[in-house]
């Protein structure tokens, strides 16, 4: 597996291996050039961590073994006899999501006796785990890595006990208690009380060419990938903080950073934009949006094709990366029909509390909350939830 220092992806790949309980041998790339070219000739041109080969074929990334994990083909390949699936597991509390939320409920309920399972799903760590320095989390005067964050949370989550699971739920069912969560790898498990902290997910364009070179130039984590376009010119696209912040943390790496927004005014913060406007290798491409990423099979992105809203203009940029910043959305597809939603497709929660509109769900973090999406306020609500929880089951003995 090649890998590097920080990376979200190659934590949950490890995670799914280790309960494969397969060994593996890691190649860290983070400071050998020569093993980054190794892993992008190897993999046929790919240009993101985790890369992950089995007797020498590449399986790809982490999304990639977890569709294969999905696809129930995992064991197959890693030479695993098919495993007996159980009867649903049960628990008191399951906690679905390890951002911020999920892991300060955890901790909460594992020092309420209540025993929870956290199912990580696809992002484990969350959104806090692409991001660079955080500067407003209460309680580091000197700012913290995001990732170091989530790490420090989860191992406070485990002291007191926790159980982690890697895995998409792939469906639930919540017309009855108590509650069962079907994995994608066919595992069942049962709750008493479920925690949702689903959070939310990055948004794409939409493109073809999108999709066609993801990964191949094309990504929405600067922390995951930037450090494949050391020397080369690459592009952000978006106006809100997190472009903001993207382009700042790749200019580390690259030669000049284009940042493109589709209006004339930034969305982000006074001070994320004063840091942005002065800084000499950023170019800002106003009232401009991507209209196709240009690549070729043998490089991956080449280029990108702008469109000017006002003027219809077409013009080219050539950029080794196209990084994509353009917000998030509620991942609350799994609980389509059975808990309550608002316009945007945030879960509703009753006023002052985390109560959904199920009795026995709570929802906290971002993906009841279009408003605020702060790592704090997420580990607000997720404390949170599991009072709300450990009272609510206590109501029901
Ligand atoms: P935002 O929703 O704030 O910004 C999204 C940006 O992408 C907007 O500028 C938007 O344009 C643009 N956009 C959206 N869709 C498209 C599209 N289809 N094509 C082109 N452009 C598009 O999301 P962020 O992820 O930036 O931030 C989310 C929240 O997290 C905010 O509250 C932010 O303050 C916070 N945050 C805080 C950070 C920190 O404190 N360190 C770091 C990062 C985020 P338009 O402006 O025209 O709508």
């Amino acid at each position: 597996m090649y890998t590097k220092d920080y990376c979200p992806y190659c934590v949950a790949a490890k995670t799914l291996l280790r309960s494969k309980g397969v060994d593996w041998r890691e190649i860290n790339i983070g400071n050998e050039p020569r093993l980054r070219e190794e892993m992008i000739n190897l993999s046929g041109g790919r240009r993101t961590v985790p890369q992950i080969f089995v007797d020498g074929v590449c399986l790809g990334g982490y999304d990639d073994v977890s569709a294969l994990e999905s696809r129930g083909v995992l064991d197959h390949i890693l030479g695993k006899t098919h495993r007996e699936k159980d009867m649903a597991e049960k628990h008191k509390v399951i906690i679905m999501g390890s951002g911020p939320a999920g892991l300060t409920a955890a901790i909460y309920a594992a020092r309420a006796n209540l025993e929870p399972v956290v199912v990580a799903g696809n992002e484990p760590g969350g959104q806090l785990t692409t991001t660079t320095e955080v500067e407003n989390f209460p309680g580091y005067p000197d700012g913290v890595q995001g990732p170091q964050l989530m790490e420090d949370l989860k191992k406070q989550a485990e002291r007191f006990g926790t159980r982690f699971k890697t895995g998409n739920v792939d469906k639930v069912d919540l017309s009855q208690r108590p509650y069962t969560l079907h994995l994608e790898s066919g595992d069942v498990l049962s709750a008493e009380a479920l925690i949702i902290s689903t959070g939310a997910s990055a948004k794409w364009l939409g493109l073809e060419s999108e999709q066609k070179y993801r990964n191949r130039g094309v990504s929405a984590c600067a922390t995951c990938d930037g450090f494949f376009f050391k020397g080369k010119p690459i592009a952000v696209v978006g106006g809100g903080d997190t472009a903001l912040e993207e382009a700042l943390y790749l200019t580390n790496f690259a030669t000049v950073v284009h940042l493109i927004h589709r209006r004339n005014e930034f969305r982000g913060s006074v001070i994320m934009q004063e840091r942005v406007l002065k800084h000499p290798k950023i170019k800002v491409v106003w009232d401009s949006v991507v209209d196709e990423v240009l690549g070729d099979n043998a490089k991956g992105v080449v280029g990108a094709r702008l469109k000017n809203v006002k003027t219809g203009e077409l013009t080219s940029l050539v950029v080794d990366g196209v990084f994509m910043a353009i917000g998030h959305q509620p991942n609350t597809a799994v609980f389509n029909g059975q808990l309550e939603t608002d316009d945007l497709g945030y879960l509703k929660v009753k006023s002052h509390s985390t109560y959904t509109s199920v009795e026995g769900v709570f929802a906290c973090g971002d993906v009841a909350d279009h408003v605020y999406r702060q790592a704090i306020t997420a580990a607000g609500t997720g404390c949170m939830a599991a009072i709300d929880a450990e009272r609510w089951l206590g109501s029901q003995e």
